[in-house]
């Protein structure tokens, strides 16, 4: 068994009005990221991670910010993508490891669904998704609600 090992990190700045999109669901808050796309920088930490993982040139490469056909595309419309590419390459995934790095909302009511959304599209068991969530305790842009990040690391076998 062939293993690789990638990582993805991602950031987005926060504004009023915007929906709030992290993995693959919209999430009630009074912020939403500032993006081409959806913003949702869970999944494109993922994206990169699993591109990362395949050897493959990141997620501003494949899908640029300059190409009107990613104007506010759903994400999980990306990590389908990503994922076939991945898949043709002849891996699946083992596991995902992440972590949104926020001030507010808190996620964790959220957190089961983002699992099943995103297990769905890699094609893995829920367990096999992890997805956590911290603050910066009130440090930096993330703690000044400017923005948030995410970081995700990904195991693909062959
Ligand atoms: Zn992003």
């Amino acid at each position: 068994m062939n293993f690789r090992l990638g990582q993805g990190i991602d950031f987005h700045r926060l504004e009023k009005d915007r929906d709030l999109w992290l993995g693959g669901i919209k999430i009630p808050s009074e912020k939403g990221c500032i993006a081409h796309s959806d913003g949702d920088a869970l999944l494109h930490a993922i994206c990169d991670a699993l591109l990362g993982a395949a050897g493959l040139k990141d997620i501003g490469h494949q899908f640029p910010d300059t190409d009107n056909e990613y104007k506010n595309i759903d994400s999980k419309v990306l990590l389908r993508k990503t994922f076939a590419m991945v898949q043709a390459k002849g891996y699946s995934v083992v596991n995902i490891d992440s972590t949104i790095c926020l001030e507010k909302p808190k996620i964790a009511p959220f957190i089961d669904k983002m699992k099943e959304v995103i297990s769905g599209i890699v094609k893995v068991e829920p367990d096999a998704i992890s997805v956590k969530a911290t603050t910066t305790e009130k440090m930096g842009f993330a703690g000044r609600e400017e923005g948030l990040a995410a970081f995700a690391v990904v195991l693909l076998s062959r």
